[in-house]
Formats: C-alpha cells, sequence, structure tokens
C-alpha cells in the first residue's frame, strides 16, 4: 500500500511515551522521543525526520505503529489503514490515569518533553 507522507496532523502522540492499562493504552503528553520537538500544545515535529532511520532505530513506519496500536483513532492513517478493529491510545482523562505515567519510563530514547 502507498502511503502518504503530507496527510500527518503533526500532533506527535505516534512518539510520545504510552503504557498499556486494564482500561486503555495512554499516551503521556510530557515524554516522547527524544527528537520529537514540541511547537505549540498542538503541534510536534520530528527533528531528525530526513535520518530518522539511522538515527533513531526505534523508530516506527506508519503501518508498524499502526500494528503497534501507536497511532490514535484521529490519526490520518487510521482512516487510511482502517478503523475497524482497531483500538487506538488515549491521553489520560484524569490525574489517577496521569499518575500511571510515574516511573514507567523503560526506553532509553524517552525523554521529557521541553516546555
Ligand atoms: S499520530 Fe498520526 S497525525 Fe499524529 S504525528 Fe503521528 S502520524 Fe502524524
Ligand atoms: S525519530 Fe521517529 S519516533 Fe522519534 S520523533 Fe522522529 S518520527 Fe518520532
Amino acid at each position: 500500500m502507498n502511503i502518504p507522507e503530507n496527510i500527518c496532523k503533526k500532533c506527535g502522540f505516534c512518539c510520545m511515551e504510552k503504557l498499556q492499562t486494564e482500561k486503555a493504552i495512554l499516551i503521556n503528553k510530557k515524554r516522547a522521543c527524544k527528537f520529537l520537538k514540541k511547537i505549540d500544545n498542538n503541534t510536534y515535529i520530528c527533528s531528525v525526520y530526513d535520518k530518522r532511520l539511522t538515527e533513531a532505530p526505534w523508530c516506527m513506519s506508519a503501518v508498524y505503529a499502526y500494528d503497534a496500536h501507536a497511532l490514535p483513532m484521529a490519526c490520518p492513517y487510521v482512516e487510511i489503514l482502517g478503523k475497524d478493529g482497531y483500538v487506538g491510545p488515549r491521553l489520560p482523562r484524569d490525574e489517577e490515569e496521569e499518575k500511571l505515567f510515574k516511573n514507567t519510563s523503560i526506553f532509553h530514547f524517552m525523554e521529557d518533553i521541553k516546555e
């Protein structure tokens, strides 16, 4: 399947830390791949996009990220690859869910997002 690159909304969610809980896969907006750069509250870009495959061996293609349930339901790639049966990650809904992220970071390439 030919997947276009220019449909990305730059939400950055696919590059942020995730946590699988009993209820859902949660997205941590405070921690992400060290190459994710915050532009504003809704816009994040990859600072090594053109050389990400050599700089970031953990970086996932859209299809791989879809298979890993790393793309939120609103991601345009999910529209293309299929919403039926797909469960995407979501943001925490309350403080209790936010707290679950404490001490969960296990990936060396994740860093706190700079404000
Ligand atoms: S989740 Fe989708 S729209 Fe958001 S940055 Fe990743 S690929 Fe782009
Ligand atoms: S290297 Fe990959 S995972 Fe990291 S910010 Fe860039 S696109 Fe996201």
